[in-house]
């Protein structure tokens, strides 16, 4: 087991004020304690001040998405060499929102990824099936696509600064979480594909975090399966004391 890294997505919620005091809150608790990496991912026009409550903290911060252009006429878009300067290190890249409402396809999302590395930023790089894809048993076939275009033409070297989340599109935001076996099973699938593709050095460090749903309740279990290198925290990363009862589950294993 690699070490844990648990990351809150905070998507399109919070307002300025809630925002710093969530960072302040999460910061102030975990001063000192380096034995789970942590990182918040809030909104783009709240990056700078949370990079700024969070500088020198063990709190990494990241951006919900980025263009894999490095600047110019894109209206609206932001581009990873801002990401930098405000003090983000993080990106997140694929999530299945994005591919869903925004049409965001494989090959852009591989795109995002090699800007994402080329920029300095760390990439978590989502991946998962939908509720009919896992019906119709191809739950292997959509991930395993979604790996090998997402990373084509990455070298071993580039995806080892990559983490990977495993968000079954059907366990996200709707209460239903994955059994810990089942989430286990896909994140052994998946780095078994890292294996094949790469090599097993590359294979066995990558981090695979879960997620969808996961909550205090259920954050142990999960984090305890032998493939669950941590969490990427929706909901449940928007509250203080819940989010930082699953850093505490992560820690206490
Ligand atoms: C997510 O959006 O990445 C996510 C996992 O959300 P939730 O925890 O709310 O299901």
């Amino acid at each position: 087991m690699n070490k844990q890294f648990i990351a809150g997505n905070w998507k399109m919620n919070l307002t300025l004020d809630e925002a710093r005091d969530l960072a302040t809150k999460i910061c102030g608790t975990l001063a000192n304690s380096d034995v789970v990496d942590v990182g918040v991912f809030p909104s783009y026009v709240f990056l700078n001040d949370i990079c700024g409550i969070l500088n020198g903290s063990n709190v990494v911060v990241g951006a919900q998405d980025m263009n894999n252009e490095n600047s110019g006429a894109f209206t609206g878009e932001v581009s990873g060499p801002m990401l930098r300067d405000v003090g983000c290190t993080h990106v997140i890249i694929g999530h299945s929102e994005r591919r869903i409402i925004f049409h965001e396809t494989n090959s852009i999302i591989n795109l995002k990824i090699k800007a994402a590395l080329s920029y300095g930023l760390s990439p978590i790089f989502c991946v998962g099936e939908k509720q009919e894809e896992r019906d119709a048993d191809r739950t292997n076939d959509i991930v395993g696509s979604q790996l090998s275009c997402g990373l084509e033409s990455l070298t071993a070297e580039q995806v080892k600064e990559l983490t990977i989340a495993y968000e079954p599109v059907w366990a996200i935001g709707t209460g239903k979480t994955a059994s810990p076996e089942q989430a286990n099973e896909v994140h052994a699938f998946i780095r078994s594909a890292i294996e094949s593709e790469y090599d097993n050095d590359t294979a066995k460090n990558i981090r695979i975090q879960y997620g969808g749903s996961v909550n205090p309740k259920n954050a142990k279990d999960l984090l305890g399966q032998p493939e669950i290198d941590g969490a990427l925290v929706g909901g449940a990363s928007l509250e203080p004391n819940s989010f930082l009862e699953i850093i505490s589950a992560a820690a206490g294993l």
